[in-house]
């Protein structure tokens, strides 16, 4: 099962990607997740990125590729993988498409979390009290919704236009929202 999760900063992307990821036995990985290890451990790319990250831009499309790739390519992800944050923007796309036909693989579905601006903006500032994200602040927070919709929503076409696209409204608790993605992906797959 090779499938995306897609939606807004605070669509809740990282907090319903485990319990698919787990339903379908495939491991999730976020790109924002690996990027913030980075940041956190100092490594290389780490320092590379940090700014990047603080600032709410996109981190280079050719570092982002690679290290998907490199993830990609480990045992766990030979017979599937939930892609969080992932592709960004139409390159990313391009590399993604390119990647697993070089493969002969292809992905099953693209889940797209619809949520509200204004519950958007509620919850990327309650989960800056909580979490104390360095990206959570207002300035940065707008600049990312700006980038997505900009460089990432149009995505949702291309994915449409694939018969790939699983839309489920992202508003709820998230037990129901889990609910909701695990139905919508098994609809869409037996069709
Ligand atoms: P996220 O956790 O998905 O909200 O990502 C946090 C930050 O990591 C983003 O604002 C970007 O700076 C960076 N990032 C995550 N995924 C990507 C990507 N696919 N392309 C470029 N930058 C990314």
């Amino acid at each position: 099962m090779r499938l995306l999760i897609m939606g807004a900063p605070g669509a809740g992307k990282g907090t319903q990607a485990p319990a698919l990821a787990a339903h379908y036995a495939v491991p999730a990985i976020s790109t924002g997740d690996m990027f913030r290890a980075n940041v956190k451990n100092g490594t290389e790319l780490g320092k590379k990125v940090e700014a990047v990250l603080a600032a709410g831009e996109l981190v280079p499309d050719s570092l982002t590729e690679e290290i998907v790739a490199d993830r990609l390519n480990q045992d766990d992800a030979a017979n599937g993988f939930l892609l969080d944050g992932f592709p960004r923007n139409l390159h990313q796309v391009e590399a993604l498409d390119a990647y697993l036909a070089a493969k002969g693989q292809a992905l099953d579905a693209v889940v797209f979390l619809d949520v509200d601006s204004e519950v958007l903006i509620a919850r990327l500032l309650r989960r800056a009290e909580l979490e104390g994200r360095a990206d959570d602040n207002e300035q940065t927070i707008r600049r990312r919704m700006d980038i997505y919709a900009s460089e990432t929503k149009p995505l949702l076409d291309h994915y449409a236009a694939k018969a790939l696209l699983v839309n489920v409204n992202g508003i709820g608790t998230v037990e129901q929202v889990d609910a909701r993605v695990l139905a919508a992906v098994k609809e869409h797959l037996a069709k």
